[in-house]
């Protein structure tokens, strides 16, 4: 009998799972007798036990094969993509190249205070604001939340250019797993890469990767940095919408927004146009962003009264 292992899941494909244990050692994995005892799926991110399986002509080349025993209870987990145990995510977008899009930002930190996980704006591509116009408005939009923001150009940062936020971004990474969320050509692969040399991602324009197809967006990967630091690409996040959230979730998703609601004159206030609202009221004295708000008056609209 073989001793059971405990490590963590960093790859799942066509039901098996690569699962890096405690040692360093990476072990293949069919996980039937857990689905079967209570139907858990295993995810990207779990940790587990695993037990090595003893095969009698093992493949020198091949990994050794382990049965995923138990799933150790989640922090957290997100559906799409399916990954569990995130300790923050970065809403990675650019100054410009593609411009941002506000609206998708929104949905994702909205998605990101419903599942708890602590949201970071990374605004990448600085390199081509030319009069700082464009870092100004970013600045702006979200001064009133209470996200950290940083800028910076991973263009630069890959040539050796260090500045203040580029190495606040770094030291954030540290130790913890966190998953790169935003749309593509934003610079979330050029990252992956400046981090770490194992895997490297393949970056270009927008239309270059949709032609040939990106192998690296098709399943979540844990990416090791370094022994306790590990990121994630999620391509499933570019996809979402809001139209699937319940209005209480859309007053609950903006945080600056929520702060207010126990002040205002009705239970379940909507802050759009009900008599005194705070959220109003804070609005007029620059408390919240018009266009954080403007955004929260969108989704709240657009969702169904649920
Ligand atoms: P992803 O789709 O989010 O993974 O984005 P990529 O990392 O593939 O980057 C998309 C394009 O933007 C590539 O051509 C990169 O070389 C470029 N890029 C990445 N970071 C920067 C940056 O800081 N400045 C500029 N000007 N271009 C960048
Ligand atoms: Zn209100």
């Amino acid at each position: 009998m073989m001793e059971d292992l405990t490590g963590r899941i960093i790859r799942g494909i066509g039901g098996f799972y690569y699962v890096k244990t405690e040692s360093g050692k990476e072990f293949s994995c069919k996980a039937r007798g857990i689905f079967r005892k209570d139907g858990t799926k295993p995810m990207v991110g779990d940790f587990c036990r695993i037990a090595e399986v003893e095969e009698s002509d093992p493949d020198p080349e091949a990994l050794p094969v382990g049965n995923v025993l138990e799933i150790l209870p989640r922090k957290n987990e997100l559906l799409r993509p399916a990954v569990a145990n995130v300790d923050q995510v970065f809403v990675v977008f650019a100054l410009s190249d593609p411009e941002p899009n506000f609206s998708l930002i929104d949905t994702f930190l909205l998605r990101m205070e419903l599942s708890d996980i602590p949201a970071v704006l990374i605004c990448n591509k600085t390199d081509l604001d030319e009069d700082g116009q464009l870092e100004n408005h970013i600045r702006v939009r979200f001064e009133k939340t209470e996200y950290p923001l940083y800028f910076v150009s991973v263009k630069e940062l890959s040539a050796g250019e260090k500045t203040k936020d580029s190495q606040m971004i770094l030291s954030l990474l540290h130790g913890k797993c966190t998953a790169l969320a935003g749309p593509s050509g934003v610079g979330k692969s050029s990252l992956i890469n400046l981090l770490q040399n194992k895997i490297k991602m393949e970056t270009g324009s927008i239309s270059k990767k949709t032609s040939r197809g990106k192998h690296t967006t098709r399943h979540s990967e844990l990416i090791e940095v370094d022994e306790v630091t590990y990121v994630l690409d999620t391509p499933g996040f570019t996809a979402l919408g809001s139209e699937d959230l319940k209005r209480e979730q859309i007053r609950e998703g903006f945080p600056e927004i929520r702060k207010w609601e126990d002040s205002c004159r009705f239970a379940g206030c909507s802050h759009i146009s009900e008599p005194d609202c705070m959220v109003k009221e804070k609005l007029a004295e620059g408390l919240i962003g018009q266009e954080r708000y403007d955004s929260y008056v969108r989704m709240y609209q657009l969702s169904k009264n649920r």
